[in-house]
């Protein structure tokens, strides 16, 4: 039996399985989504609020899937600002610049202390390292 809830995007009911909002609102989400990067790779140069009047999606939005690592700044974004939420630092994707995050993870790894070390929160995916190596190139 599937769970109904209220979509958190329209308010309206919807059977819940995985996602907070419904299909209709998860499909014009991936719309935003793809409008937004297909802008982004044609004008790599220009600001959230250009992004936003011309795609008619909102810069919060823009800046949320950011956030959420689904959309990264090319190396010619020099005009989109997005910052690490902890030392303010220009990132491209994310919430933490690689420091901070690192920083952050052996903490967390410390506080979890030695019987969580084999855990999988802290399993590389390797997507940092291709972050590493991307900047090193630009410069
Ligand atoms: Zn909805
Ligand atoms: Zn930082």
């Amino acid at each position: 039996m599937a769970e109904l809830r209220n979509c958190i995007r329209c308010g309206k009911i919807f059977a819940y399985t995985y996602s907070p909002i419904c299909n209709k609102c998860l499909e014009e989400e991936e719309e935003d989504f793809k409008k937004v990067k297909e802008y982004l790779n044609e004008n790599p140069g220009s600001t959230a609020f250009e992004v936003s009047e011309a795609t008619g999606v909102s810069v919060e939005k823009i800046m949320k899937f950011l956030r959420e690592e689904r959309l990264e700044l090319s190396d010619d974004n020099k005009n989109l600002l997005l910052q690490c939420e902890s030392c303010g630092k220009p990132i491209k994707t994310g919430r933490f610049c690689n420091e901070c995050r690192n920083t952050m993870a052996s903490e967390i790894k410390k506080a979890f202390g030695l019987e969580r070390r084999k855990s999988e929160y802290f399993k590389p995916t390797g997507k940092e390292k291709m972050h590493v190596i991307k900047r090193r190139e630009g410069r």
